[in-house]
C-alpha cells in the first residue's frame, strides 16, 4: 500500500486529493494545525480513514518530524497562507509558511526520504500580469504580490534541489481553481454566496467581509474591480493532475489550467441566472474593494499536460459556478434550520 503525506489536508485540494488517494488504496497521512483539525473543516468526513499528524509549518521541526512518522512514498505540499490579497498584510509571515516551509520540507524528504516524489503547490500568480499570450512552463515571472513572491522561492528552490540533489520534485503551476469547498474570503464564493443570498431573500447576510460588514448589505453584493479576468477549473479536475506529476518517470514542472478566460463579471452573471436574478441588480462594485495590484489576465497554456499526463478538465466554468451557488443556497438553508 503506498504512503501519501499531504499538508494542507484541512484546505480545499488537500480534502479533494485526500479523497481521490484513498480511492486508489493510498495510506494517507494529512499535516495539520491542531486547532484547524479539531473544527468543521473540509477533510472532516474522511476523520477514520486518515492519520493526522500535527504540526505547523512555520515549524521546520513540525515538518521534519512529519516526514519522519509518515514514511511516505509521495508528498503533496499544498499548505498555504493561500490569500494573495492578505499577503499585502501579512508579507513576512506568508514568506515564512509559503516559502522557507517548502524548503524546509525538500530538506527533510532529503535527509530523511531521498527516494520520496514530492508534488509542490506553485501557482499561476506568480507569472503576473500576462505579457503576451497564454503562460506555459517556460514563460516568465513577475510576480505583483508578497504571496507570488513567496511562492516563487520555494519554485526555484524545488528546481535547484531536482537538479543540484537529484529528488523527484515537482512544481505544479495550476491556475485558479474553485469549488464548492473554496473559503468564503475568496471572491468567487462571496459571488455563489451573494447569488444563494438572493435566492433566499437574505438581505443582509450572516457572514462577514474581512471588513467585518455583511457580505450582502442592503440587498447588494460588494466587489472590487468587476473585469479581472481568469483561468478557472474546478478543484477536482486538479488535484488528478497533481497526482498524475507523481506518476511520470521523470519530475518536470506542468502548468494545469482550462485555457478559457472568464471575467468577474461573467461569474456574476452565471452565478444569478442559476438562482434566476439578473447579476446587475444585485451587485456593485465599490473602489475600496479593488486590490493595490493585481496580476491581470492569466491564461493557462496546459499543452504539455495535456500531451503527457493526458490530463483533461472535465468540469465546465457554467457546470463549476452552478454547483458552487447550489452547495450555498443548502449551506444557508441548514443554518437556518439549525438555528
Ligand atoms: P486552501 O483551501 O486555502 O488550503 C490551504 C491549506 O494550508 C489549509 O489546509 C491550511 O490550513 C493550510 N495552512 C495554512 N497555513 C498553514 C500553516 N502555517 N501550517 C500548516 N498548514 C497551514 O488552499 P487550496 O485552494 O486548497 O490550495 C492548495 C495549494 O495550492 C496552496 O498552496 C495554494 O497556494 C496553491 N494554489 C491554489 C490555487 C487555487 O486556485 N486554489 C491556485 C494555485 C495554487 P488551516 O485550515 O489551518 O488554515
Amino acid at each position: 500500500m503506498k504512503r501519501a503525506l499531504i499538508t494542507g489536508i484541512t484546505g480545499q485540494d488537500g480534502s479533494f486529493l485526500a479523497e481521490l488517494l484513498l480511492d486508489k488504496g493510498y495510506r494517507i497521512f494529512g499535516f495539520a494545525r491542531r486547532e484547524s483539525w479539531l473544527r468543521p473543516n473540509n477533510a472532516s468526513h474522511l476523520a477514520d480513514r486518515i492519520e493526522v499528524l500535527f504540526g505547523n509549518m512555520a515549524e521546520g521541526v513540525d515538518i521534519s518530524s512529519a516526514v519522519q512518522a509518515a514514511r511516505p512514498d509521495e508528498i503533496y505540499n499544498l499548505a498555504s497562507q493561500s490569500r494573495p490579497g492578505l499577503s499585502w498584510d501579512t508579507p513576512a509571515e506568508t514568506l515564512v509558511v509559503n516559502g522557507l516551509g517548502a524548503v524546509r520540507l525538500f530538506d527533510a524528504v532529503r535527509h530523511n526520504s531521498p527516494q520520496c516524489r514530492v508534488y509542490h503547490a506553485s501557482s499561476s500568480e506568480m507569472f503576473g500580469p500576462s505579457a503576451g499570450g497564454p503562460q506555459d512552463e517556460d514563460s516568465a515571472f513577475m510576480p505583483v504580490n508578497p504571496y507570488a513572491a513567496a511562492k516563487v522561492y520555494a519554485h526555484q528552490v524545488a528546481r535547484i534541489y531536482r537538479e543540484g540533489y537529484g529528488l523527484f520534485i515537482v512544481n505544479g503551476l495550476l491556475f485558479n481553481h474553485e469549488s464548492e469547498r473554496r473559503p468564503l474570503h475568496f471572491v468567487t464564493q462571496k459571488i455563489a454566496y451573494g447569488a444563494a443570498c438572493r435566492a433566499l431573500g437574505i438581505v443582509d447576510s450572516p457572514d462577514l467581509d474581512e471588513m467585518g460588514l455583511p457580505i450582502v448589505r442592503e440587498g447588494k453584493l460588494r466587489l472590487g474591480n468587476l473585469e479581472v479576468s481568469r483561468d478557472w477549473g474546478y478543484a477536482g479536475d486538479f488535484v488528478r493532475a497533481m497526482w498524475l506529476m507523481l506518476q511520470q518517470e521523470r519530475p518536470e514542472d506542468y502548468v494545469i489550467g482550462t485555457g478559457k478566460l472568464h471575467s468577474l463579471r461573467e461569474l456574476c452573471e452565471v452565478a444569478y441566472r442559476t438562482v434566476g436574478a439578473d447579476w446587475r441588480d444585485n451587485v456593485v462594485s465599490e473602489p475600496r474593494l479593488v486590490r493595490p495590484l493585481d496580476a491581470g489576465c492569466t491564461l493557462a497554456d496546459a499543452s504539455r499536460s495535456r500531451a503527457r499526463l493526458g490530463w483533461e478538465p472535465t468540469v465546465s466554468f457554467e457546470e463549476m459556478v452552478t454547483r458552487m451557488v447550489k452547495a450555498q443556497v443548502d449551506r444557508l438553508r441548514a443554518a437556518a434550520t439549525h438555528g
